[in-house]
């Protein structure tokens, strides 16, 4: 039954890396990869005849996992595309990626979920899951589908081309449909209603007061709202890209009482603010909105605290010249998977994340908070992925250098350090020299079985 060893991947033995965290007690360590899985990890270990790799001088996590891109592909193919979009992915480090569509053809129903897989296995160069949508239309297919989805991706408030749900029983009827289908939610929290008199409190907005139009209190109801979907119907949430302390105090407290809810964050909402709107325009642009320095606080404090799971990019693209449009007509979003790891080790260079916190909120915690087996761990039995980087290697971010499509980063000129410099997927050199090597090749990746609320039987 099970495929032979060469059929997931290559062999490769890298010699000699550094562990991480780096500093005074890293030590030098080899890692073993047998046909894409990873056979051995330790020092001195025999390479025998696979192809080595000399690593010294270079330190080495695991590949890392984003829990949440959208590479707009099919349907808006121009905006980003799997080829771009995974080489970006690449050139952040990340070796799996969960793709959220939020443009049609959505994957509503089996047959355009298995389509679009099959459209994605074909141009990614990372292994991907697709989500499938939590939507009034997908009820019929959702038991179909869950075997070959991480999750359903539910919108409560509206983004990029789709509409929020607004409708409390229809939310309900999703909820406990995911339940049954024994897949979980993870949901897009902003109150559609809220957004909505946002919108009408501040007519002549600009990107400074977008973090007013779509505002904290959009957030926290939603949130607020969705767990309590979650606990009537034994559905397990998680809840993508919280931009809010008190959103991640609303997630702590459901954790406490024991709900089952996880949650992750982005880079943006921890490196960014809303103050740095002058500067950026509509870059700054994003739903959920960027909020204030002391969200950016509360946030890293749940990372920390272990309120929160992971930190995912929300990936976003869109041409400079729609972003450069005036504000309201401006599309929300940006890109930033291509700087995924020198963003999340920015944090513990400066002091705000513990080394290790950071590095499993993209790694193993991010594959074990959306239950993705084999992913995000450089441990034997797990995939070959793996990152090779200079700690001390420093640069300025220039964004006509990034490979995905837009071109533009709302980090520009921003000094970061983690650059990886090889990405090794199952075994596979994907990426070296600030270049990705390998075309397509990335893999769906392995998932649990669905577990139906109350057993199957
Ligand atoms: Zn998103």
């Amino acid at each position: 039954m099970t495929n032979p060893p060469a059929a997931r991947g290559a062999s490769l033995f890298v010699r000699d890396a550094r562990t991480y965290p780096p500093g005074a007690g890293a030590r030098p360590v080899d890692v073993r990869i047998e046909g894409g899985r990873i056979d051995a990890v330790g020092a001195g270990l025999d390479a025998g005849d696979l192809p080595v790799l000399e690593a010294a001088g270079r330190t080495v996590i695991p590949g890392l996992v984003d829990v949440h891109v959208h590479f707009r592909d099919p349907g808006l193919a121009h905006k980003e595309g799997w080829e771009s979009g995974s080489a970006g992915a690449l050139h952040g480090g990340v070796t799996s990626v969960v793709e959220v569509q939020n443009n049609p053809p959505l994957s509503t129903s089996l047959e355009a979920l298995l389509h679009r897989i099959e459209h994605v296995r074909a141009r990614s160069r990372v292994d991907f899951g697709v989500l499938a949508n939590l939507l009034p239309a997908s009820l019929p297919e959702l038991a179909r589908m869950a075997p070959h989805t991480p999750a359903f991706k539910c919108f409560l408030g509206g983004s990029t081309g789709l509409g929020g749900q607004t409708d409390e029983d229809t939310i309900r009827r999703l909820f406990d449909a995911a339940a049954r289908a024994g897949r979980m939610v993870v949901a897009h929290c902003e109150d559609e209603e809220l957004l909505r008199a946002g919108k009408r409190a501040h007519p002549n907005a600009t990107a400074a007061e977008h973090h007013l139009v779509r505002s904290t209190e959009a957030e926290v109801e939603s949130v607020a709202n969705s767990i309590a979907h979650a606990e009537a119907t034994g559905a397990e949430l998680h809840v993508f890209h919280l931009s809010t302390a008190e959103g991640a105090a609303r997630v702590r407290a459901a954790q406490a009482r024991g709900a089952r809810v996880s949650a992750s964050t982005a880079p943006h909402y921890l490196l960014l603010s809303c103050e740095d709107a002058p500067r950026l325009g509509n870059r700054l642009k994003v739903n959920p909105s960027i909020k204030t320095p002391a969200d950016a606080t509360g946030l890293i404090a749940a990372l920390a605290d272990g309120t929160i799971d992971a930190i995912g990019t929300d990936h976003a693209p869109h041409p400079l010249a729609e972003k450069e449009r005036p504000y309201a007509h401006a599309p929300s979003g940006m890109p930033s998977v291509d700087l995924l790891w020198p963003l999340t080790y920015e944090l513990v260079r400066r002091g705000l994340l513990a080394p290790d916190i950071a590095l499993a909120a993209v790694t193993s915690r991010a594959a074990a908070t959306l239950h993705l087996p084999g992913k995000g761990a450089l441990a034997p039995g797990g995939d070959g992925d793996l990152v090779l980087f200079d700690p001390a290697a420093e640069r300025a971010v220039d964004e006509a250098t990034l490979p995905s499509t837009s071109k533009w980063s709302a980090y520009h000129g921003m000094m970061l350090a983690g650059f990886p410099e090889v990405v090794v997927r199952r075994g596979v050199i994907a990426f070296e020299g600030g270049a990705a090597l390998t075309g397509a090749g990335g893999r769906p990746l392995e998932l649990v079985p669905p577990a139906p609320r109350g057993g199957a039987s």
